[in-house]
């Protein structure tokens, strides 16, 4: 089945190639789509905030992210084609990008991290960075000025990195503003691609 239903959500199970796809599709077609990855971890803070489910609920796509989901579906009979995490899926997203002319825009983690990680995943898998910018701005009050970077900067693609359940969070309250087609929380993959 495509749809692996877990604990109230309705996680998308698909393969690598097919999530790609979906992410074309929504580029081509001029649509917006919320893009959520949820771990083991994710589900025990999910359980104890609400606010983060029904985030979660509002999510346009999420997908299983490691080995406990794969078990977990196996258990109640969706077995998974892919365990598919943001990192994973990162090389075949910017790949696609690259090949179809989607700039992406990298928010979050410490300030210089994402700038960092846009050079190395710029010169990485050839994309182009439309900009960056740290996630340690004040959400509450000062995301609209974040929101104008991002829009003015002809993003495609917005990868949003403030760790769960940060970043789902604000991807729903601001999905309406942004201009990006692609919003996808991704945790901590800046530390990652910034050394
Ligand atoms: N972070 C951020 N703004 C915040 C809090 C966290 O940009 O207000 C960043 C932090 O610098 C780190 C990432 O969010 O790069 C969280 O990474 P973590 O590995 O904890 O997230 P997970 O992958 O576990 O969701």
């Amino acid at each position: 089945s495509a749809i692996f239903p877990l604990l109230g959500l309705n996680l998308n199970n698909l393969t690598m190639d097919e999530a790609i796809s979906v992410m074309q599709r929504t580029l081509e077609e001029k649509k917006q789509s919320a893009i959520y990855f949820v771990n083991p971890d994710c589900l025990n803070k999910m359980v104890s905030d609400r606010k983060y489910f029904n985030t979660l609920k509002t999510g346009d796509y999420v997908f299983p992210d490691g080995i406990g989901l794969s078990i977990a579906g196996k258990m109640l009979g969706t077995p998974l084609r892919e365990n598919i995490n943001g990192t994973d899926m990162l090389p075949y997203l910017c790949r696609m990008a690259a090949a179809e002319g989607y700039p992406v825009f990298l928010l979050g983690g410490k300030p210089g991290i994402a700038e960092k990680a846009g050079q190395n995943i710029s010169k990485t898998y050839g994309v182009t960075i439309a900009g960056s910018a740290d996630g340690y701005f004040d959400h509450q009050h000062d995301s609209d000025a974040v929101i104008e970077q991002i829009n003015s900067s002809g993003a495609a693609i917005l990868l949003v990195a403030f760790g769960a359940p940060l970043q789902e969070i604000w991807i729903a309250r601001h999905r309406q503003k942004l201009s990006p087609r692609v919003l996808m929380g991704v945790g901590g993959l800046f530390d990652f691609y910034s050394g």
